[in-house]
């Protein structure tokens, strides 16, 4: 899908500079304005040399950037800007690497801003739950072990639920299954849904799990044999969209949080895919509003 925001040059032309980021990180952490955090004092001016507004009223400084993800990062603001432009350019996301060498960063660097961006994107939506009538499958991800670790396999019980809107797909939630329990679905579908949802599902034996949780949210249709042509295909076309943009950018090897974490980057997108032009702008708040992420969290 082409980018219709924000062209290239365009890009380029408004964060060309240290100061233009810090400005879109003030705007975007105070969209009405700033607000002192110290007296709630609702005016400040910017201090030209410090990465500070200083409140008219009391004169204490806050920072710009702390308390939100760029908080202490030692990475230019112009370096983050760019990874969160490339992150939002396709639906299939960019692989470190290739980030990594378009912006000059080690690698290691690259990974490390990227997991703290999805974390952003997951703060951004917790909490948000579906409703109406969902359809839910689970997808098995990453492949067989291969050579030396011959013998197991790797894959992991990804929980997928797609809200069924008049047959189109309205929001997705995804989430890594800690087992393969029926329990745990039941555990993973209960925590994203709104009561009174109805849920639609294939007729596997683990499904029945999810009928002491029908009864309790007033879901009725669990089990039933659907005639209706493509009565899972929401479900089934972000599970394939989903397949498509861990192979580019996935490590099969990854432990169960990284995968959350490019789950929660792969719905962030995709619950935003008709507003294509804000993703940048989305990204960019989700990040000034997030707090800081330790690096301990995410290694
Ligand atoms: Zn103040």
């Amino acid at each position: 899908m082409a980018y219709e925001g924000l062209s290239l040059l365009e890009f380029q032309r408004r964060y060309n500079s240290q100061e233009a980021c810090l400005q879109a990180i003030a705007e975007a952490r105070w969209p009405r304005g700033f607000i002192c955090p110290h007296c709630q004092h609702n005016d400040g001016y910017r201090l030209s040399k410090r990465r500070a507004i200083q409140c008219t009223l009391c004169r204490r400084q806050t920072s710009i950037t702390a308390g939100t993800l760029f908080h202490k990062s030692k990475t230019p603001l112009i370096s983050w800007f760019w990874l969160i432009f490339l992150m939002s350019q396709d639906k299939g996301g960019i692989s470190t690497k290739r980030a990594a060498a378009l912006l000059d960063l080690h690698y290691s660097t690259a990974w490390f801003m990227m997991h703290k961006l999805r974390e952003a994107m997951a703060v951004r939506q917790n909490g948000h739950l579906l409703s109406g009538l969902v359809e839910i499958d689970e997808a098995h991800l990453g492949g067989k072990a291969k050579g030396k670790r011959a013998g197991g396999t790797n894959k992991k019980q990804v929980c997928v639920v797609v809200e069924r809107l008049n047959r189109q797909a309205g929001d997705a939630v995804l989430i890594v299954l800690p087992d393969r329990s029926g329990e745990a679905l039941k555990t993973a579908v209960a925590s994203v849904l709104e009561p009174m949802t109805h849920i639609r599902t294939d007729g596997l034996p683990k499904n029945s799990m999810l009928h002491g949780l029908a009864a309790k949210l007033n879901m009725d249709t669990i089990g039933k044999n659907y005639d209706e042509q493509g009565a899972l295909e929401n479900v089934d076309r972000v599970i394939s969209l989903l397949r498509r943009f861990l192979m580019g950018t996935y490590h099969q090897y990854c432990s169960r949080a990284h995968l959350q974490r490019f789950l929660n980057e792969f719905a962030f997108r995709f619950n935003r895919r008709y507003k294509w032009s804000e993703l940048f702008d989305r990204t960019l708040s989700a990040a000034a509003l997030c707090p800081p992420v330790q690096y301990a969290a995410i290694s």
